[in-house]
């Protein structure tokens, strides 16, 4: 196989809490992650001389060695010695620094195409071992569908398929790094935690109320206080007939779930009126990422 397109898939957390703050500065986390129909498209060309490439239609990314392509693609290509190159070409869709997991989807395209491309013969759990050294999302990217993530988002619990809805992500034009989110987070200040062991018991039984109720994500305690948007794109949502909405990773992405479509797509028609958010989508829940 010389060539391979995969489509990879942005995720939002239906709930997110951080459990407690390691002596190594990781946090350990519980989260439930879930797979959206927005996805990034990544291309593979095998290439004869010994070159490991990338280009994107997004100017700002980079394409050196800070790349998550290109990281994810030196750690295979140095473990089992290939020797034959790799151009990789990225159409980037899923929005940037945005909660969404976009680096990390696209790694974990990188894991699953090199793999079959190069017939390294790694089964998922041995894929997933080496990811967590790129981050740790990218495990469950290779995974994707509905997951309780844990530890530091390397032990990942598959759950049934999350009950089906529409789902609009909106993305304000502010940029938020996750450092600074982890860095103020302060948990001791932190009264109520996310109900994930409800929400878990909700999906098990295929209750999307029981999902609604429980939305609950520990970092909007950092970043709503400092990004007020964030709070108003959620309530806009809310007002225009969510079930609920919630910022998705450590933001500044929302959410919002619609039990009907024609309500969803008109919400999303009065969102762009108000320019609240600088991308905006409809979009659903997916069971798998890294396809074809
Ligand atoms: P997470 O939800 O895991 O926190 P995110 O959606 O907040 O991820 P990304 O879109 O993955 O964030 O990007 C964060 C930073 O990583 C960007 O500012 C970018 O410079 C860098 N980066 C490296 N590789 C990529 C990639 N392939 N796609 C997007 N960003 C990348």
């Amino acid at each position: 196989m010389d060539r391979l397109t995969l489509k990879a898939m942005a995720k939002i957390n239906l709930g997110l809490d951080v459990v407690r703050r390691r002596e190594d500065g990781y946090h350990e986390v519980r989260m439930i992650m879930q797979t959206v129909n927005l996805y990034d498209r990544l291309t593979f060309e095998k290439k004869k001389e010994d070159t490991l490439q990338m280009e994107t239609n997004m100017k700002k990314l980079p394409t050196d060695g800070s790349n998550l392509i290109i990281r994810a693609a030196s750690l295979l290509k140095e473990e089992f010695g290939i020797r034959e190159g790799l151009a990789v070409r990225l159409e980037k869709r899923i929005p940037v620094a945005a909660g969404m997991a976009g680096g990390s989807t696209d790694a974990a395209a990188v894991f699953v195409a090199m793999n079959r491309m190069f017939g390294l013969g790694l089964t998922q759990e041995e894929l997933c071992e080496r990811a967590v050294k790129i981050g740790a999302d990218v495990p469950y990217c290779i995974q994707g569908g509905t997951a309780l993530s844990e530890g530091i988002g390397e032990k990942l619990t598959a759950l049934p398929a999350a009950p089906d809805c529409h789902v609009i992500v909106a993305k304000p034009s502010i940029h938020v790094s996750t450092k600074w989110v982890y860095q103020n987070l302060h948990l001791e200040n932190v009264k109520e935690h996310p109900d994930i062991d409800g929400m878990v018991e909700s999906i098990r039984e295929g209750e999307l109320s029981g999902v609604v109720n429980r939305l609950s994500n520990v970092l909007e305690t950092v970043t709503v206080p400092k990004y007020p948007v964030i709070a108003q794109i959620r309530e806009f949502l809310v007002n225009n007939g969510a079930l609920g909405a919630l910022m998705s990773g450590s933001g500044p992405t929302v959410f919002a779930l619609y039990d009907d479509g024609q309500k969803a797509q008109r919400a999303l028609e009065e969102l762009k009126k108000t320019k609240l958010a600088a991308q905006s989508f409809l979009t659903s829940f997916a069971e798998h990422t890294c396809i074809e």
